[in-house]
């Protein structure tokens, strides 16, 4: 498909709105995209015409409903090339399914002879899990270092592993950093070493194909609303001969095979297993049609244009004097930096003023800005949606930033 900009912002409502009386540029996708019609009509619609309850009715409405949701379940086990639609479990979000692996993977596999390895860039999400299991089950964790240039320290990786190492949860790409981890390379190696591997997808599924059976990996886990779908959906998706093994994690409707009192009841198959009570139904409707958004638009048009956009604002914002840009270069959007001393919620307020918006702050990624030494950064992640155009309008109030708040300084030292 061709890629017409003017066309595509029309399918995103929003991006219409004015902010403080100037037009909105929405340079926060990172954090959570926009919807496109497509997605706002499909809940509309399914909510209009085809709402019911899934998997427990006899009646028409039921069943449609369930055939919706399963037909959705194996777009996505297609969407990632999974081999097997039982092995894509529809959770809350990323931060949910990786709560799920490691209370159930995690506590029945993990003790006090074992080492966990996480990496230095991770979100909270790929972080606090392990540690709460950790706390719970005495295994070690292990991190894995970024170098100077925000790379992992591959090399490290090496020495990290030994016998007892049972799991490693990496990021595909960082929220932070915007780098694209050699994640084929790393599970390769650590598969080869017998370690289970977890793949936090979330800031990667948006921008490149992604072949879960190239990559190797036993768990890749990813959110609805960062790839234009709604909020409170995300996929888990585990190799099937792992998920066999996991017993479940939250207990109710739906995962179960037989109840038998007092204590004897059985579980339902993979994946219902994992996905106990009624589900985010329109959740999940809104995510296929997220994904076929994405289908009709082609990865590979979306990759490219969102390639150029960051090429164009990396030049312009390297010429801003005082920016500190944290980002190498890349194709996922995300460029973070600092401005000067400007404390980055001051920059992030700024901005908004003029209708920009922008992410200000820790990014959840607390020990990745020790790495860097500060406390906060501003970061703009950028869509196919986004124009040059907006990227100019945040490069000239960058500047103009930086002219206020020296002349403020002139007048406080006269
Ligand atoms: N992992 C990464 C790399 C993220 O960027 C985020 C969200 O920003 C998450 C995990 C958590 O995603 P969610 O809040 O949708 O669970």
């Amino acid at each position: 498909m061709k890629f017409n900009l003017e066309v595509i912002r029309k399918d995103f409502p929003i991006l219409k709105r004015k902010i403080n009386g100037y037009p909105l540029a929405y340079l926060d996708n990172a954090a959570s995209s926009q919807r496109p019609l497509l997605v706002i009509d499909a809940e509309k619609n399914f909510y209009k015409h085809n709402y019911a309850a899934v998997h427990r009715g006899i009646h028409t409405l039921s069943t449609n409903a369930t055939s919706y949701m399963e037909n959705i379940r194996n777009q996505v086990a297609n969407f990632i090339n999974a081999s097997y639609s039982n092995e894509i479990i529809f959770v809350k979000s990323t931060t949910e399914g990786i709560n799920l692996i490691a209370n159930t993977w995690g506590i029945s596999n993990l003790n006090s002879d074992h080492n966990l390895i996480i990496t230095e860039m991770e979100h909270h999400s790929n972080i606090v899990p392990w540690q709460i299991i950790a706390k719970r089950v005495g295994v070690e964790i292990r991190v894995l270092p970024i170098n100077k240039d925000g790379k992992l320290c591959l090399k490290a990786l090496v020495k990290l592993i030994d016998k007892n190492t049972r799991l490693l949860a990496i990021t595909h790409v960082s929220n932070v950093l915007g780098i694209i981890n050699p994640i084929k390379d790393i599970i390769t190696y650590a598969k080869a070493a017998g370690v289970v591997t977890v793949v936090d997808g979330a800031q990667a599924i948006m921008h490149n194909k992604i072949d879960v059976q190239d990559i190797g990996c036993d768990f890749y886990v990813f959110s609805g609303h960062k790839m234009y779908g709604p909020t409170g959906i995300g996929i888990l998706y585990g190799r099937k001969s792992i998920l066999n093994e996991m017993p479940p994690w939250e207990g109710g409707g739906s995962m179960i095979n037989d109840v038998i009192l007092p204590n004897g009841t059985t579980w339902n198959n993979i994946p219902w297993r994992f996905e106990a009570g009624t589900p985010n139904i329109i959740g999940i409707i809104g995510l296929g049609a997220a994904l076929s958004y994405i289908q009709n638009l082609g990865l590979n048009v979306i990759n490219q244009r969102e390639s150029d956009l960051v090429c164009y604002a990396y030049k312009k914002l390297s010429s801003i004097s005082n920016i500190v840009i944290y980002s190498p270069i890349n194709n996922t959007g995300i460029i973070s930096f600092n401005l000067g001393q400007h404390h980055a919620f001051d920059v992030g307020s700024f901005l908004d003023k003029y209708g920009i918006a922008i992410r200000t702050g820790h990014h959840c990624a607390i020990p990745l800005m020790r790495h860097y030494n500060v406390t906060s950064m501003c970061r703009v992640s950028l869509s196919f949606y986004n124009s040059e155009d907006e990227i100019d309008r945040l490069v000239s109030s960058l500047i103009r930033i930086n002219h206020l708040f020296n002349n403020q300084k002139t007048l406080l030292e006269r």
